[in-house]
């Protein structure tokens, strides 16, 4: 029998599963009917008179009406938080900073239930991942944080760290509460006051953060709220009183947020898309190695900009490897984001679903071979089934687009330099997965891989001590760990 014999999978396709529902219950979400500004400790009406509504997109239901902020609605927002820099949270001792960020992160352990349903209802990602993934990391992120911050001087050995004053930071709607957490935690312990605007598509979670700065009596005006769409988040960034700007979002914007705060003298950090290669060697255990591949571009539906969108197989196991990907795609379920035995929810809007509908039909007329695999989908709501392409050349669109689905594209490759060069032929560089037993050769590969992180016989995994971001077209600038305190801070030495 030949090497490649050996390894072939040759056990039964699964047949369909049968579960019952098991929904997690809405009821311990409370919704207001509308929301306005989060603004210097209590909610505001907004002066631009705007409100939205914010959908489920598992339903298509209108959740609750939010304000959409105006130019003038930021001003203020930024004025609050600049008070509450002078006025207070800039001189009070490190240790007491500390003690507000760790009631945070307790307050989040305590309603991690309550907030990982909402998270669920407005953004569409399955319960079992808002609440084994996304909460606990948002409540990890706070309490990381919290130890640093009457220990900065530690963390810069023989510099003078100090405060930059107001931050503004505008996030996704791909993983809401966490991008809050790793903007606002690592700001709040290095000192700064904090202007945040939420994706317009998901903003009840930060809102329901609000309530959790009042029970755990931050001071007013040290984190604002802003609701609101792109136009909010333009204002924020171009507000002259803003000291440094934190964005995670599309390639497209943050090109444009680069050129606005150019010459202004604040400081920036990028987090863009991405556009990963999964890499596995002809020695990787294959079973695993599938898991992380299911695991790195259908977590959150693909909707994640570190996904391992690109799958690069060692020519001599494609044929194993892709079989058993496809048979384990069989048993994903596509569905209600609250049912606990969902695999992979809504997409976030029809916007989202639309882009990734033309990404894939462009990707079946430029020659790659489509494989889905038979699932129903609800009839109302917004979702995509789980895709693979194989036959993908790497000037298709599918190869080298930041689809933000679940859709995955397989390449192959000969040798480790030849992975290298695939992996690396990408305008992007936030992430690789390498799946090898040798750790000589995951170093090897590490060392030539430009991405910001590597991950090694694993996928998606983070940390809040670890240090996360780009090259390139992905970004610049590091979240987490003590990188991620630096862009907050400027050194009087
Ligand atoms: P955006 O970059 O438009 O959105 C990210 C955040 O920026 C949102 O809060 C958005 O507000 C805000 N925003 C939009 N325009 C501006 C602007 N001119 N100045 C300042 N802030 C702005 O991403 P999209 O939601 O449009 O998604 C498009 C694509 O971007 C996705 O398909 C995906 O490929 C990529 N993406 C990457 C993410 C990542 O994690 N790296 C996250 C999200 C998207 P609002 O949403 O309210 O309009």
């Amino acid at each position: 029998m030949t090497d490649l014999e050996k390894r072939q999978d040759r056990s039964p396709v699964p047949s369909a599963f049968e579960y019952a529902s098991a929904p997690e219950s809405r009821d311990i979400v409370r919704l207001e009917e509308r929301y306005s500004l989060f603004v210097g400790g209590e909610f505001v009406e907004p002066r631009s008179g705007e409100f939205q509504p914010t959908v489920n997109p598992a339903t298509e239901e209108p959740l609750a009406e939010v304000a959409f902020a105006g130019e003038e609605d930021v001003g203020v927002a930024v004025q609050a938080a600049r008070e509450a820099f002078e006025n207070g949270w800039s001189a009070i001792r490190p240790a007491e900073r500390a003690k507000y960020l760790f009631r945070i992160a307790r307050i989040l352990q305590e309603r991690s239930r309550e907030f990982a349903v909402l998270e669920s209802l407005d953004g569409g990602k399955p319960i079992r991942e808002s609440r084994d993934v996304d909460l606990p990391l948002a409540a990890a992120h706070f309490f990381y944080y919290a130890g640093w911050a009457d220990k900065l001087e530690y963390a810069f050995v023989n510099r003078i760290p100090r405060p930059l004053g107001v931050a503004a930071q505008v996030i996704p709607w791909n993983f809401p509460m966490l991008m809050l957490a790793w903007k606002v935690a690592p700001a709040l312990a290095a000192g700064n006051t904090v202007v945040l605007k939420p994706a317009h598509t998901t903003p009840l979670t930060a809102l329901l953060f609000c309530d959790v700065l009042r029970q755990a009596e931050v001071p007013p005006g040290v984190v604002n709220i802003v609701t609101g769409d792109g136009r909010a988040g333009a204002a924020l960034v171009r507000h002259p009183d803003v000291d440094k700007v934190a964005f995670t979002g599309s390639t497209e914007v943050g090109k444009d947020i680069q050129r606005a705060v150019a010459g202004t003298g604040k400081k920036l950090t990028l987090e863009l898309g991405g556009k990963a290669a999964n890499i596995i060697f002809d020695d990787a255990p294959l079973d695993q190695a599938v898991e992380g591949i299911i695991n790195g571009i259908y977590f959150n539906q693909g909707q994640v900009c570190c996904a391992g969108s690109r799958l690069l197989v060692q020519e001599s196991i494609y044929e194993p490897v892709v079989a058993k990907l496809k048979r384990r795609m069989a048993t994903l379920r596509v569905g209600d984001p609250l049912d606990k035995n969902t695999d992979i929810g809504a997409i976030n809007s029809r916007e989202q679903l639309d882009k990734i509908t033309e990404l894939v039909a462009a990707g079946e007329e430029e020659g790659a071979e489509i494989f889905q695999p038979p699932c129903r989908l609800p009839e109302r709501g917004w979702f995509f089934p789980p895709t693979v392409f194989t036959n993908v050349a790497q000037s298709y669109r599918i190869a080298q687009e930041e689809i933000f689905g679940p859709v995955l594209s397989v390449l192959t490759f000969r040798t480790p330099a030849e992975a290298v060069e695939k992996a690396n032929n990408t305008a992007y560089g936030l992430s690789a997965g390498v799946w090898t037993d040798k750790g000589s050769r995951i170093l090897w590969m590490a060392e030539r891989l430009r991405a910001g992180v590597v991950w090694a016989n694993t996928y998606n995994r983070f940390d809040p001590a670890s240090p996360f971001g780009g090259y390139k077209e992905s970004g610049f600038g590091r979240e987490g760990g003590r990188h991620g305190l630096e862009p907050y801070l400027r050194f009087e030495r």
